[in-house]
């Protein structure tokens, strides 16, 4: 197992309400080795859709579930060390095709990507050298909106006020 303790842990940034509603929900599957996604995969409904919900736990270890699942949820509750959702190939070998930091229950700075390649790593599971579509999120200073930037434009989608340029989680009040 990795050392953990040097990885960033993210905590739930999302509404209370969704946290809340979530609480009984299952968390999402254990994947230790590509051998338990085949399993889990081998259970699913036909026509769920290639991408899934993810998290990495923070005891390192993946979790996934169907894409609508909500992050907090897949969670079991917990901080993570990465969130987003990850793409499988739908034909040839099991594969990671697609790999995101899109999460707007935990907004997670872009260095989570550690977390996930380690834990991808331990799985087996073939993937991309870093993400396929990268977030960038910042929490308003003005109005506390979790914002996406998106094309470098840092201005809250919300209130207008200018975002950070930088990452900004860490030193904002959680929902
Ligand atoms: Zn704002």
């Amino acid at each position: 197992m990795p050392a953990m303790s040097t990885l960033r842990r993210f905590r739930y940034v999302g509404p209370a309400e969704i946290r809340e509603r979530e609480r009984d929900s299952p968390a999402g599957a254990v994947i230790d080795h590509v051998d338990d996604l085949r399993a889990w995969l081998a259970t699913r409904a036909p026509g769920e859709e290639p991408t899934l919900t993810y998290v990495v736990t923070p005891d390192g270890r993946l979790r996934v579930a169907e894409r609508r699942s909500e992050h907090v949820a897949c969670a079991g509750g917990q901080d993570v060390l990465a969130a987003g959702e990850l793409t499988l190939a739908e034909a040839g070998p099991l594969r990671v095709v697609e790999l995101s930091n899109q999460s707007t229950g935990y907004c997670p700075a872009l260095d989570c990507w550690r977390a996930l390649a380690e834990a991808l790593l331990r799985v087996g599971l073939p993937h991309p050298d870093g993400f396929t579509f990268a977030c960038e999120f910042r929490r308003c200073p003005a109005c506390a909106e979790r914002n996406l930037v998106k094309d470098g434009w840092l201005e809250c989608a919300l209130c207008g006020a200018e975002l950070p340029a930088a990452w900004n989680f860490d030193d904002s009040p959680g929902a």
